[in-house]
């Protein structure tokens, strides 16, 4: 093996239902040996693909964490564009999607609404009938919901509120290295004891100023989700070689404007003293004896 590791984690986007040109709805990639798995597939999900140069044909497996839009609105996207005769798509085979209970219904009843697309394509185009192919494997309880070439990945219940159910969390190893993923969740235990000793252990954060807490509409969707103080809990107990936030929650009303990083940054501080990145669309994190993190150059 050379220097430079061959697990790497890029967060394609950070972001949440807001249509931000800065951050894309939720999705990471996961590039270990020559396996690449897609974790959610939020808005722009294939233009970041793009921006990396990673063909949508070459991702082996799409997971999904929970049925929120924000993290599925990019899959239609994902699976057709990369099923087009480009260097840019080129699946042949079908696309394999692993998700918690509810994935086969998302991904019969897209195949129903594209099915004249892939039946005009087929005919016009001559493209391979196996690339539009959808493979769907469902679970419903913690435990491996993929194992390919020395690389494994657990999926983990977490709790991201009464009624959103199933949401779940992802652990992937690879030559003995750890990353992982909170999915969307409240403060969580099953965080903790999954992220126990990870490389990296990405979570979700969402915070409002002060002044807007006692919004009825602002304390639903914190409910929903981890303040920063809660995120350092779980790192402090978990005690990753590297915290990273991803989907970015910054609530702001029209008389409030949002909390800033520095905000985010001086309030997981309260409770967490390690090792801490700020996730932005792009960044990623190449996993060896340490976690070198870059950030992508930004476009010319
Ligand atoms: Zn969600
Ligand atoms: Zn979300």
């Amino acid at each position: 093996m050379t220097g430079s590791s061959d697990f790497k984690v890029t967060l394609l986007g950070t972001g949440v239902p807001t249509p931000s040109p800065g951050r894309f709805g939720p999705s990471t990639l996961i590039e270990a040996g020559d396996q690449k798995l897609l974790i959610d597939a939020g808005r722009g999900a294939t233009i970041r693909l793009y921006q990396l140069g990673v063909p949508m044909g070459r991702i082996d497996a799409l997971l999904l964490t929970h049925y929120h839009s924000d993290h599925t609105v990019g899959i239609p996207d994902f699976w057709l564009t990369g099923w087009l005769q480009s260097h840019y798509a080129t699946r042949t085979k079908p696309l394999r999607v692993i998700g918690p209970t509810g994935a086969r219904m998302l991904m019969s009843n897209l195949e129903r609404a594209y099915a004249l697309d892939v039946k005009i394509r087929i005919a016009d185009e001559h493209l391979p009938p196996e690339g539009a192919a959808i493979e769907v494997e469902e679970f419903a309880n913690d435990g491996v919901v993929f194992e390919q070439k020395g690389v494994k990945v657990i999926a983990f219940e977490v709790d991201h509120g009464d009624v959103i159910k199933p949401a779940y969390g992802y652990r992937i190893e690879y030559g003995g290295r750890i990353v992982v993923i909170s999915g969307d969740t409240r403060y969580n235990e099953n965080v903790v004891r999954y992220g126990a000793g990870a490389d990296l252990l990405i979570h979700e954060v969402a915070l409002a100023r002060p002044e807007l807490t006692t919004e009825a509409f602002v304390q639903r969707i914190l409910a929903h989700h981890t303040t920063p103080r809660e995120a350092g809990r779980v790192f402090e107990r978990a005690k990753p070689k590297l915290a990273a936030y991803t989907h970015l929650v910054f609530l702001a009303s029209k008389q409030v404007a949002p909390a800033s990083i520095a905000d985010l940054v001086a309030e997981t501080r309260q409770t967490y003293g390690g090792p801490l990145e700020i996730g932005e669309d792009l960044m990623s994190f190449e996993i060896g004896q340490g976690v070198t993190v870059r950030r992508h150059p930004a476009p010319a």
